[in-house]
């Protein structure tokens, strides 16, 4: 349990958000995305949950962002239980690029023009136009109920004042995706895909959410506390393979380094991670480091894994 696994945690956490909370003067939150710049870039938080259903939290847990990047990984998850792994891997890579999540510098290296991994923008835009529907709308409420279903929340929603920001301001992401489309890496319009990719990224969530979403993933997609296999396994290990290789950014080996276990930031500041068979973990702060990840979030990881000797390597 969480209490065997992480002893004396509460107390260890107090302490080190603190000191963790001073590394957000050293960061900026993300404002490419102009309503991502309201994020609050004092604030720091995680949650906790393990199998039994025991939570313990500290911080701000009450900050609600949208998911970003993090909703990649689910999205893939859906992508390949829609379409198997074969139809997917047509569509984008196993490689990580060693470069920013918005970059289009090696999409013309493997043709026909696929992207390197399903978690930078250009691969999770791909992703999004493999997920099944008989219309945009259904497949928009797909991709929301299966997000609801893994959190177990059912109050789950788009953030449509977010989506709008991310449309008005998509320049980047629309011509990668003109990109993949000329390409025939996207069969359907650019716009329907970019409606479901900027949806998906727009979903209000915290840490809790995060942190539960993980435990299922700890649990090789089986929810503990739903009691069901909600994923397939293998397409779980293929999820925390990504998560260690390209999750957080140009800075995965860093993080697998520093930290080491299967994790995923998103722009807005959340990076959910987990201890692989035992806890799920959703932190969430909003001010940036250079790479794209939650300066303070990195930062409390690498004092709980290395004063609880987490690291998976
Ligand atoms: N919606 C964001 C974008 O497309 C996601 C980026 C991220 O979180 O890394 O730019």
């Amino acid at each position: 349990t969480l209490h065997e696994r992480l002893p004396r945690l509460t107390e260890h956490l107090e302490q080190w958000i603190i000191e963790s909370k001073k590394q957000c003067q050293h960061g900026k939150v993300a404002s490419y995305i102009p309503e991502l710049a309201k994020g609050n870039a004092k604030a720091l938080g995680i949650h906790f949950i393990d199998a039994h259903g025991n939570e313990t939290s500290a911080g701000d847990t009450d900050t609600v962002f949208t998911l970003q990047s993090i909703s990649k990984v689910f999205t893939l998850l859906l992508a390949l239980m829609d379409n198997g792994e074969e139809l997917v891997f047509n569509k984008v890579g196993m490689e990580p690029t060693g470069d920013s999540f918005n970059s289009m510098l090696k999409l013309e290296l493997v043709q026909p023009g696929i992207p390197f991994n399903p978690l930078i923008n250009a691969g999770a835009i791909a992703i999004s136009s493999l997920i099944h529907g008989s219309s945009q709308s259904d497949k928009l409420e797909r991709v929301l109920r299966f997000f609801r279903m893994l959190t177990g929340n059912e109050n789950l929603q788009y953030n449509e004042t977010v989506f709008e920001s991310e449309l008005q301001s998509a320049d980047l992401n629309r011509s990668m995706a003109y990109f993949l489309k000329d390409n025939g890496v996207l069969e359907q319009s650019v716009d329907d895909v970019l409606d479901i990719y900027f949806h998906h990224c727009s979903i209000d969530a915290t840490c809790k959410d995060l942190a539960r979403m993980g435990l299922t993933l700890a649990n090789n997609g089986y929810d503990p506390i739903q009691q069901k296999q909600l994923i397939p396994k293998r397409y779980v290990q293929i999820a925390k393979s990504f998560m260690v290789t390209c999750g957080m950014y140009n800075a995965s080996g860093q993080f697998a380094i520093q930290v080491g276990l299967p994790a995923k930031s998103g722009v807005s500041g959340g990076i959910l991670t987990l201890i692989p068979g035992t806890i799920g973990i959703g932190v969430i702060g909003p001010a940036l480091n250079s790479k794209g990840n939650s300066i303070a979030g990195v930062n409390l990881l690498e004092k709980l894994s290395q004063h609880y000797d987490l690291s998976m390597f």
